[in-house]
């Protein structure tokens, strides 16, 4: 050795390595095509949505019986812009979040660790207890939640005096 001080190293072993896990994880990842979990009520009664509008993404609250029975899944309208969409539609980024947190830990493991499977179906969310306005419609008598003033009530559209 003629005084250099650094060697030069081949890593095509850990690449092989991390293609041969990216391959296993793409497997997990299709056949989680079905991922379910349970959402949890805050102690209010309510589960947060979203507002589909990207001008608005208001969160708000509505009680998990009257997202059952009262409201519909044809239209349902943000409380705070008023605009409608299908019930679908607003389903909020936290839960969506909190499933993608689950599986970048779980690819985290897969690639550094044990060859365990993915596994993100059946996990659990807790709602954030935010709603600091509470309303119960007149109209149709929705039980609902917003952080900033309602103007209409997200089941049937009508407005919040
Ligand atoms: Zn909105
Ligand atoms: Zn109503």
């Amino acid at each position: 050795m003629n005084g250099s001080n650094f060697i030069k190293t081949d890593f095509m072993g850990t690449i092989n390595d991390l293609l041969n896990r990216l391959h296993g994880l793409k497997n997990d990842l299709e056949k989680s095509s079905h991922v379910t979990g349970t959402i949890n009520a805050n102690a209010d009664g309510m589960i947060e949505h979203e507002c589909f509008s990207t001008e608005c993404s208001a969160k708000f609250y509505v009680h998990t019986e009257d997202w059952k029975n009262i409201c519909r899944d044809e239209e349902v309208f943000c409380p705070i812009c008023s605009k409608g969409e299908e019930a679908k539609m607003f389903t909020s980024s936290t839960y969506g979040n909190a499933v993608r947190d689950e599986f970048a830990k779980g690819v985290r493991e897969r690639l550094t660790g044990a060859g365990t499977p993915l596994q993100v179906n059946g996990l659990t969310f807790n709602t954030p207890e935010r709603a600091s306005n509470l309303y119960s419609c007149g109209t149709c008598q929705a039980r609902f939640g917003t952080n900033i003033p309602a103007q209409v009530c997200p089941s049937c559209g009508v407005a919040i005096s």
